[in-house]
């Protein structure tokens, strides 16, 4: 199972860290070695001191394919859920900085929770809100209208690249509100009114 990831796929988000709003999907990988499941809790990891909650709607792969065009994308996802995509601030920013690959910031052990699915056909019609909670207070609230690419716009250029395989997991990207977690806090992600997922940082 590989995990695929967009990065500045809200513009509001690319503003808060003082990106330029892309004009191509920014597609990065984590490992399976990287998913956190079952609500269990985060360890802050010792390389970094500045570790980011960035919530995100997730589809999951159902139907393995290559090059997928645009208008049969939506085939390819069984489910849709809901993760965070854990990222050490400071090592991507220096990675950043001398334009290296930001894999070690991004990709490493536990670095991504992956929630409750929910099947396509059981979500309701329209976009998808949804919301993450720092210690029950609302700190991110995305909804999917708002994406730059849209999920078949996603499905396609990734499977350009890269054959999709059953089980494979796509993290569309985080809206604005990102920030640091510390020890003791708890995160809950929901998608509506549904909890999809809670992890609490050690
Ligand atoms: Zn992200």
């Amino acid at each position: 199972m590989t995990i695929y990831c967009i990065g500045r796929n809200y513009a509001e988000h690319a503003r808060e860290l003082n990106n330029p709003v892309p004009t191509e999907p920014i597609i990065f990988s984590k490992p399976a070695t990287a998913a956190l499941r079952e609500n269990k809790a985060f360890y802050l990891p010792d390389f970094s001191q500045n570790v980011h909650y960035e919530v995100e709607v997730l589809l999951k792969v159902g139907k393995p394919g290559r090059r997928i065009s645009e208008d049969k994308a939506l085939e390819h996802i069984s489910h849709i859920g809901l993760g965070i995509d854990f990222t050490a601030r400071d090592i991507q920013d220096r990675c950043k900085a001398k334009g290296h690959p930001w894999e070690i910031a991004k990709a490493f052990d536990h670095s991504a929770v992956i929630g409750d699915w929910i099947s396509r056909e059981e979500l309701p019609a329209g976009s998808i809100r949804f919301s993450l909670l720092k210690n029950k207070q609302t700190v991110q609230q995305g909804d999917t209208d708002d994406l730059i690419f849209p999920f078949e716009r996603l499905i396609s250029v990734i499977s350009g690249y890269f054959t999709l395989m059953l089980g494979d997991i796509i993290f569309t990207g985080t809206p604005e509100g990102v920030g640091q977690v510390h020890e003791g806090d708890l995160l809950e992600g929901y998608i509506g009114e549904r909890r999809m997922f809670w992890t609490e940082v050690r």
